[in-house]
């Protein structure tokens, strides 16, 4: 079976969106093509003497509704369609939680895991350099992705800024609070995954006390989400990182596995009375409520969708859930929550910090959150109202919603035609 590309995943989704709003196919090539691609190559010293080039990459996608947002990764597998399909995936995320951004993605094929720290800022700067002409804070703001953290931004911050002789922290977002950086961040994604759940649950009239959760990936979002719900009263009975998983029915304290993961490496070496081994594999399968990818994409296909325990899926991860898979969910009765809402709570505290930042006037961490929690549960509550009025999934819906406002953006500015 022929694996279907990312951006070949965004266009089918995006097609399913034609008939529940009625638009025409112009509409919706419109969708179909970034505004804007920089491919090119970017080379440094490496400790070696070696001088090295590496592929870099900007894909701005769209900016209608504002600024072109999006992350940065640093990834030896990182090719322009990956990241075409990220682009288009951040567009309907920014639209579906409303915030004044487009969508854009970066990317350099490199591998951080390899190079020293004086390699990994060279590359960073390098990559400022190429890009200066195209971002901004009111054009185009990066972020942190895959093996890019905030001091990588600090780099390209400082290497921006050197450039244009202006201070203009909005430039990027994730950065370190020295910089500029907003309190929140870290919790951010799990968190707004937290208050899409908790609507959803209130919406179904379950009690979150019996709910039963597996994550996989016990990193940045699953371990966070883990114990966010663990202390509401869901019970973690199912977790996994890249070496295993573990299983307990009547759930485990995550904060315990995780002191085990940081001493020996791994949720497997968790040991306890109740606790079982289990493959990769079978966490997807596993015996739960709510099943959390928080790992890789493709994680949930045509061929393991059958197994799924759970009886509501939320997507952390970004592209979980193949389309294939999704048809079979959805068959299933399987209530899938997707990415683009599930993981929005990171790009709006994101867009929090912008704000932070082009104002110069700071929050606390408790005004960080008051704020999300109303845009993560009016976005959701849109989204299930579509859903269930138009007896569609929820990831068409998000869709539907998201493509309505980009292109009522682009028929306001007269880029597209009025019908
Ligand atoms: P992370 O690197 O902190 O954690 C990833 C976890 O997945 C690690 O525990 C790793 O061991 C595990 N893993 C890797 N391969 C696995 C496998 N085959 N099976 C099970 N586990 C596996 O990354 P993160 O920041 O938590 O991001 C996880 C996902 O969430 C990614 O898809 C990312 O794009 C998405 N996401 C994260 C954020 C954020 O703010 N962190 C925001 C939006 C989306």
């Amino acid at each position: 079976m022929q694996k279907n590309t990312p951006f070949e995943n965004y266009v089918t989704r995006l097609i399913r969106t034609k008939d529940i709003l009625g638009y025409t196919d112009n509409d919706i090539e419109f969708l179909k093509t970034p505004q804007n691609v920089i491919d090119d190559t970017i080379s440094i010293t490496r400790d070696s003497g070696e001088q090295a080039p590496y592929k870099a990459y900007r894909v701005q996608f769209n900016n209608m509704r504002g600024p072109y947002k999006g992350g940065i990764r640093f990834h030896p597998d990182a090719d322009i369609d990956e990241v075409k399909a990220l682009a288009a995936a951040m567009t309907i995320k920014c639209a579906v939680v409303d915030i004044p951004f487009g969508g854009a993605k970066g990317g350099v094929q490199f591998n951080p895991k390899t190079a020293s720290k004086k390699e990994i800022q060279d590359i960073s700067r390098a990559w400022a350099r190429l890009m200066a002409p195209h971002i901004g804070a009111h054009k185009d703001i990066p972020a942190p992705d895959v093996y890019t953290n905030g001091q990588i931004m600090g780099y390209i911050l400082d290497e921006y800024e050197k450039i244009t002789g202006v201070s203009e922290p909005g430039l990027i977002t994730g950065k370190p609070l020295a910089i500029g950086g907003s309190l929140g961040r870290d919790r951010a994604t799990a968190q707004g995954g937290v208050y899409v759940l908790q609507t959803l649950v209130k919406e179904l009239g379950r009690d979150t006390e019996k709910l039963r959760v597996s994550i996989q990936g016990f990193g940045n979002a699953g371990y966070t989400l883990a114990i966010l719900l663990h202390d509401k009263g869901y019970r973690i009975v199912g977790a996994s990182d890249s070496r295993g998983g573990i299983y307990a029915k009547d759930g485990f304290d995550p904060r315990e596995v995780m002191k085990i993961k940081e001493e020996k490496g791994s949720v497997v070496d968790y040991t306890a009375p109740g606790i079982e081994i289990l493959s990769n594999e079978a966490i997807i399968g596993s015996e739960c409520d709510i099943l959390v990818p928080a790992a890789l994409d493709n994680q949930i296909r045509a061929d393991n969708a059958d197994t799924v325990k759970a009886y509501i899926i939320l997507e952390l991860a970004n592209g979980p859930t193949t389309p294939d898979a999704d048809q079979i969910l959805e068959s299933r009765k399987i209530i899938v929550v997707p990415d683009v809402i599930s993981n929005a709570g990171g790009v709006t505290v994101s867009y929090f910090e912008w704000v932070q930042n082009i104002s110069s006037f700071y929050w606390t961490e408790n005004e960080v959150f008051e704020k999300l929690e109303p845009i993560m549960v009016h976005a959701f509550e849109a989204i299930w109202k579509m859903s269930t009025a138009k007896q569609i999934s929820l990831r068409d819906a998000s869709f539907a919603i998201a493509v309505q406002r980009i292109i009522e953006a682009a028929k306001a500015r007269g880029v597209l035609e009025l019908n």
